[in-house]
């Protein structure tokens, strides 16, 4: 319970609130209040602070004395102060209150929310001022709403009319306008109805579910049509309601527009496969064929119906009939099975006089193997022509001699060259004089092929030999590329080894080029959002998408003179490298990263790198594919998700009230403070069951409020209990818990405050007003006695005017013993003694008319007539105590009757409900403002409307009227309209 009115308060009381109270309270509360309150005349000049404001502005109050208003607010804020200042001198009205910055002694700005007002002292107009530190909502006010401003998202709040509350700068622009241009705005005037209405839909269901919403829309915007996704959260307020829905919404055009380039890009694959002249095979490692093209089928005269069985066994043995050696075959099919990483490639000779080259790879899906590709390539027509250079000896020399590759003929066992043909000659400019009667490794030429007499002997040993790209320098040291093919046959009787050398120098650039020319693919390599570069094998940058030269600021020519290491971070080059070996050595099949880049400008990027080898038809290398995808602003909002993780955390771990997070029962996490309540560090609790730390009485209460909160439930989250401290010593805490998540999972946030202090002070105030009270009684006692000795003129005749003034004292004393009397009652219940009962049997009816009877007088003063209702004409008996009743109801009465306008009617009515009996009292008055009803039980408490017409009053009677009905077991409450009126009830138990 707390003593201290404003606690309760959002806002810093008005002074009328404040002196309701009369002089006696106003000290009171002036010394014990948790609010800053300075007094200041009208030149600034402080003349009066209470101990709260010493506090609050770190001065003693010597020194606060001699200062003025200025020198505690900062240059931002004294403005506003000074203008009260002026308007209070010249008479006028003035602003009642503000927020402000104020600045403390050792210069520390804080935030606070102040109240002023006039006041006389000494019948000098001086101005009163309330200060309320929220310096910590401020803050994480400012920081939420900072992090709002700089999202690159669109963060926004619709309230239940569907209008928006919020918007921060991103998602007004979505509009082309500032956010007090969208604010106010309803969603029907932002979308198109149809859109609109859908966005209804969302938000309506967010609203009734209270459950987060995500989706993915197209909606519209006066700029185009844009993908959204959209993440609905209810907002609630402090009661629990849901005041608003916080929208939160991403364009992911680009994401989705991504999605339809990867599908062209497979329908793409679809079709160059189906258009291919090759047959190609896929079987996975299951022995199931998993893909297959039309001109696999056309090849191996394979009918639909057995293909589509996707059962390589019967294909096989479909097929193999047609080859002159079948067991061959299926030896080495069946050894590539048995060996899934192994390549081969083979040729395979038909009855019908056809030849297929086949080649054979592993399938990988992110370097793991899952299946086998084949693939079959007719090359019946080249076969036929080798042959028939073969057959003729003329022809052959014929074409040996124009032929428009080059030719060498080895002997097969020595190596030594015997033939070179004119091309070869021209090709690479040595004389062939230099070739003949040379070995082959000996001229230098083809030392990455043919380096020894050794490899000439693997080469005799394989009979065929390919190299499909290999670099040679001619005589005059110009780099040529060649393909070179080396057989071994028969010519008549002798066995010779025939080298072919084409010069593939033009090819090869062809070959580069080729993936570039293809139109379909460079549209879309042309317009992907996404960068796609080529990089060469000696890392340099072949070519560059136009979303490449926009994401790195290099134009694609200045990219082409620099090597992917230039513009990597220095820190992540090396780790770069090492991993495009392993691409190289095929040891892995792609390359992900997320790495930093450096501009051009100098600034550092962000990519999600995709990097993949792209090889030719004979598996040689030729480049690097890299894809990466811009997701700098991702770094960036994680970096600041991680600032502000920091600071909350922070602010938290130095956070003066304890702060535990609980998640099933179990104390999850304590910060330090902890410490100060408990004598346990945060390692004491932590891991522990929550109702471990709380004193047994209330074990049960907070056990079942987590446990309905956690389940969703409105539950009151400020409340007090007790922890149990190191030593088993019960300490009285203030909680505040709101449900967050942790790991994915609701769990409770509490924040502890010690109150024991509080508790205490409360306590010693309570006995001191019972006390002083006490005392009171005794003085007052003997001034109405003596009143009345003088009133009934039994010392002597009074004239008039002495009568008038004894009369005046008589009253103005009564009051004070009334009030005393109400203090009394008040520091009774503080202090949790209760009433002291004398229950007995009654008729209520009974205690209902001596009631009356006390404020007849008052009543007939303005008219007021008293009415019963039928519900009084038998008695009512019930047991409670007859003058602590009588008591309650003149308070109810004589409420009635203050708070009405005269002449007015109040009537009394009852009622049996069970096992009780309900009385009503209802009057034709003011009413109670429907805002501050909540309010009318406490202590003290006045509302504003009835302050002009009834002045006086203290504030305590309902409040001690309730504590009198609750201590007979029964129930008050009531129900009020203002202007219209007002009923109290209350019940009575029968037995
Ligand atoms: P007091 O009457 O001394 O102010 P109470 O505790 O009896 O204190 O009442 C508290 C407040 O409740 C009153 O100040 C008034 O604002 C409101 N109130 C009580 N009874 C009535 C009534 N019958 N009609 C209108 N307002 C009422």
């Amino acid at each position: 319970m707390n003593w201290l009115i404003f606690n309760q308060k959002q806002s810093c009381p008005t002074p009328d609130e404040l002196m309701a109270g009369g002089e006696y309270n106003y000290r009171m509360l002036f010394n014990n209040t948790a609010d800053a309150i300075v007094i200041a005349d009208l030149s600034t000049k402080i003349i009066d602070a209470n101990p709260a404001a010493c506090r609050l502005f770190g001065y003693a109050k010597k020194e606060l004395l001699k200062l003025s208003i200025r020198h505690l607010h900062p240059a931002n804020s004294i403005k506003k102060t000074l203008k009260v200042f002026t308007q209070l001198a010249k008479g006028k009205g003035f602003d009642k209150s503000a927020d402000l910055q104020i600045i403390t002694k050792k210069g520390k700005i804080k935030f606070v929310s102040a109240g002023f007002g006039r006041i006389k002292i000494n019948s000098r107009d001086c101005l009163i001022a309330f200060f309320r530190d929220i310096t910590e909502k401020k803050e994480s006010e400012v920081l939420y709403k900072t992090l709002a401003e700089m999202a690159h998202d669109s963060i926004y709040l619709v309230d239940r009319g569907g209008r928006i509350t919020y918007v921060n700068e991103f998602g007004a622009k979505q509009f082309n306008a500032q956010p007090i241009h969208i604010v106010g705005k309803s969603v029907k005037d932002l979308f198109p109805p149809a859109v609109a209405k859908r966005q209804k839909a969302n938000l309506n269901k967010v609203f009734r579910s209270g459950q987060h919403s995500y989706r993915e829309d197209l909606s519209h915007f006066a700029h185009g049509d844009v993908w959204l996704s959209t993440q609905l959260t209810p907002v609630r307020d402090q009661s629990g309601r849901i005041s608003n829905v916080m929208g939160f919404s991403r364009d992911i055009t680009e994401t989705k527009k991504n999605e339809i380039t990867v599908k062209n890009y497979v329908s793409l694959l679809d079709s160059i496969t189906n258009t291919s002249s090759d047959g190609i095979l896929v079987i996975d490692r299951r022995g199931r064929v998993s893909f297959y093209n039309e001109k696999f089928l056309e090849l191996w005269k394979i009918p639909q119906k057995l293909a589509k069985t996707k059962n390589d066994k019967k294909l096989l043995s479909y097929v193999v009939s047609q080859l002159t050696d079948a067991k061959e075959f299926l030896t080495k099919v069946n050894y590539l099975y048995k060996h899934p990483a192994n390549k081969s490639s083979d040729t395979v000779y038909f009855k019908d006089g056809r030849v297929f080259d086949r080649l054979s790879l592993p399938q990988k899906i992110d370097g793991k193997i899952v299946g086998r590709v084949w693939r079959f390539t007719d090359v019946t027509k080249d076969t036929k022509i080798q042959k028939s250079l073969v057959k003729s000896e003329q022809k052959y020399r014929r074409l040996f001699e124009a032929a428009k590759d080059g030719i060498l003929i080895l002997n097969v066992e020595t190596g030594e060259i015997e033939e070179v043909n004119p091309y070869l000659i021209e090709m690479l400019g040595y004389g062939r004089d230099e070739f003949l009667q040379k070995k082959l490794w000996e001229i230098g030429l083809f030392k990455d092929i043919m380096a020894s007499k050794k490899s000439f002997e693997i080469l005799k040993k394989k009979k065929y030999v390919h190299y499909d790209n290999l670099p040679l320098r001619t005589k005059s040291g110009k780099p040529i590329s060649v393909e070179f093919v080396s057989n071994v046959y028969n010519i008549g009787r002798t066995k010779v080894v025939q080298c072919n050398i084409r010069d593939i120098t033009a090819r090869h650039q062809t070959e580069t080029k080729l993936v570039n020319s293809e139109d379909r693919l460079r549209a879309i390599y042309e317009n992907s959002p996404i960068p796609i570069v080529l990089v060469g094998l000696d890392n340099k940058f072949i070519s560059a998408n136009p979303a490449a030269v926009k994401f790195w600021g290099y134009s694609e020519d200045q990219l082409e003179k620099l090597t992917f290491a230039d513009i990597t971070h220095p820190d992540e080059v090396k780790r770069d490298i090492e991993k495009v070996k392993l691409l190289l050595k095929g040891k892995i099949s792609v390359y992900s990263v997320d790495k930093r880049y450096i501009r051009k400008d100098k600034k550092i990027v962000y990519g999600r790198v995709n990097a993949t080898l792209i090889k030719n038809n004979s598996d040689k290398p030729l480049y690097f594919l890299t894809v990466v995808e811009d997701i700098t602003q991702h770094k960036i909002w994680e970096r600041e998700i991680k600032q502000s993780e920091e600071r909350y955390s922070i602010l938290v771990e130095r956070s003066n009230d304890a702060v535990i997070l609980i998640q099933g029962g179990i104390v999850k996490y304590a910060n330090p403070a902890i410490e100060k309540i408990t004598g346990m560090v945060p390692q004491d609790v932590i891991g522990k069951p929550m109702v471990d730390f709380i004193a047994p009485q209330y074990k049960s209460l907070v056990a079942s409020n987590y446990k309905r909160r956690m389940q969703g439930e409105r539950v009151d989250t400020r409340y007090e209990f007790a922890v149990i401290d190191k030593h088993g010593k019960a300490i009285p805490v203030e909680t505040n818990s709101s449900v967050v998540v942790l790991n994915g999972q609701p769990a409770d946030m509490a924040i502890l405050r010690d109150i024991s202090k509080a508790k205490e002070i409360d306590r010693l105030k309570s006995e001191f007003v019972s006390m002083s009270s006490h005392q009171l009684r005794t003085p007052l006692t003997g001034i109405k006695w003596f009143g009345e000795l003088l009133l009934k003129e039994k010392i002597g005749k009074l004239n008039q005017e002495q009568r008038d003034f004894v009369e005046q004292i008589y009253h103005s004393n009564e009051r004070m013993i009334k009030l005393v009397n109400d203090l009394l009652d008040v520091s009774h219940l503080e202090t949790g003694r209760k009433f002291t009962l004398n229950k007995k049997p009654a008729d209520l009816r009974l205690a209902l008319s001596r009631a009356i009877e006390d404020q007849t007088l008052t009543a007939n003063k303005k008219k007021i007539s008293m009415i019963f209702g039928c519900g009084l004409n038998g008695k009512i008996i019930c047991v409670f105590d007859f003058d602590k009743i009588v008591q309650m109801l003149n308070n109810l009465i004589s409420n009635a009757i203050k708070y009405s306008p005269d002449k007015a009617k109040i009537t009394f009515d009852c009622q049996r409900q069970g096992d009780y009996w309900s009385i009503a009292v209802t009057d034709q008055g003011y009413g109670i403002p429907q805002y501050q009803q909540h309010r009318i039980f406490e202590r003290f408490f006045r509302a504003d409307n009835i302050r002009g017409v009834a002045p006086e009053g203290t504030g305590l009677g309902l409040y001690i009227a309730r504590g009198i009905v609750e201590a007979h077991g029964g129930r008050i409450w009531f129900d009020s309209k203002e202007n219209k009126g007002t009923t109290f009830y209350f019940t009575l138990p029968v037995k």
